[in-house]
């Protein structure tokens, strides 16, 4: 098959087709990435796998639908080798959709721990994101919050910021209350939420973080990398919200706090499976996972891999260990749920 084939017409990452184009793939060691993770947070990493093993890496990003879809267009004819996408739920629908094939590494079972892989080892964890309550330090005393279930009490009323239930972060974060509390509980417990909210849903993470700050709302939900990113950057806009904003983690006294997954699957028509592996192997290793904690303020999903000062300064929390494949399992349930509870 020619690969120069399959990419003509593609504009997405043009650095990629040039780069086929340049050289035979016969003649190269290579692997195929496609990736929902934005170049930065991926590429020296893989300069770093390359240069260690001499594979040459060929990353193509997009959004994590946009991905999937065009895996499932080109089929057999996909050059992709590999899948890396954020939430477990994308991580699934990639499984359903027959895109993955299982993967047998030492390594890899050793290196992640069994909730935060797929149980038929057709995708593995890469990275850990936790969605706890931020809280505005001069209006909430972070006691008060205790469980999610909590964020329900009427004590509440108008002064929480989420974003959309159209977003998987969400969607994820329902699916594992469906997975505690059952479809009732959770649907009783989204309506008083919904009942509590400061604002119908708008932006992302980071806009709910900024809210908290500005006095639109007392607490919100967000992933915390978002706020590692705030934390890390010289902007006076996040200094400012950094100063005036909490984490408090809940659920400490029963499941703990929710938490999500980046991952990797190797495809079901990969033809670089070797070196594959191989990168897969090393995106699981204690120098790869230290790397990721630091520059994206995400969570090792290696245990042995260190935490960042960042990560160190938020301090240690008791996080939620249901299986990621809950997440998956119970996202349908999960968006017709909040769309039932009024979670626009
Ligand atoms: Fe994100």
């Amino acid at each position: 098959m020619n690969l120069k084939v399959v990419f003509a017409g593609f504009t997405i990452v043009l650095a990629f087709a040039l780069s086929i184009t340049a050289c035979s793939p016969r003649d190269i060691e290579e692997v195929n990435i496609y990736s929902s993770r934005n170049e930065g947070l991926i590429k020296p990493l893989l300069d770093q796998f390359s240069e260690e093993t001499g594979i040459r890496v060929n990353l193509l990003t997009g959004s994590g639908d946009g991905l999937l879809s065009r895996l499932q267009n080109e089929g057999r004819n996909s050059p992709a080798d590999l899948f890396l996408t954020v939430d477990a739920g994308a991580l699934h629908r990639a499984k359903e959709s027959g895109l993955f094939q299982p993967v047998h590494s030492d390594i890899l079972d050793n290196a992640i721990p069994a909730h935060l892989r797929d149980s038929d080892r057709l995708w593995y964890g890469l990275s850990m994101r936790a969605r706890p309550v931020f809280y505005a330090i001069d209006r909430v005393n972070p006691e008060e919050i205790t469980d999610y279930l909590s964020l329900a009490d009427p004590k509440w009323r108008g002064r929480i910021c989420v974003r959309s239930s159209d977003n998987v972060y969400n969607q994820s974060m329902v699916a594992a209350m469906i997975a505690h509390h059952g479809e009732e509980a959770t649907e009783q417990w989204a309506r008083g939420l919904v009942a509590n909210f400061a604002r119908n849903p708008v932006g992302g993470d980071r806009d709910q973080i900024h809210a908290v700050a500005s006095g639109q709302c007392d607490i919100a939900l967000a992933n915390t990398y978002y706020f590692g990113g705030m934390t890390l950057s010289s902007d006076a806009t996040n200094q400012d919200t950094v100063s005036k904003v909490a984490i408090a983690w809940p659920a400490q006294e029963s499941q703990g706090v929710h938490v999500n997954v980046s991952g990797i699957g190797l495809l079901q028509h990969a033809s670089n499976t070797d070196n594959a592996l191989k990168l897969m192997d090393f995106l699981a290793g204690v120098e790869a996972q230290a790397w990721y904690a630091e520059v994206n303020s995400e969570y090792p999903a290696n245990p042995n891999a260190p935490w960042s000062e960042v990560l160190e300064a938020w301090g240690e929390f008791k996080a939620d260990e249901l299986p990621m494949s809950a997440l998956g399992d119970n996202n349908t349930a999960a968006v017709r749920l909040m769309d039932r509870a009024g979670w626009r």
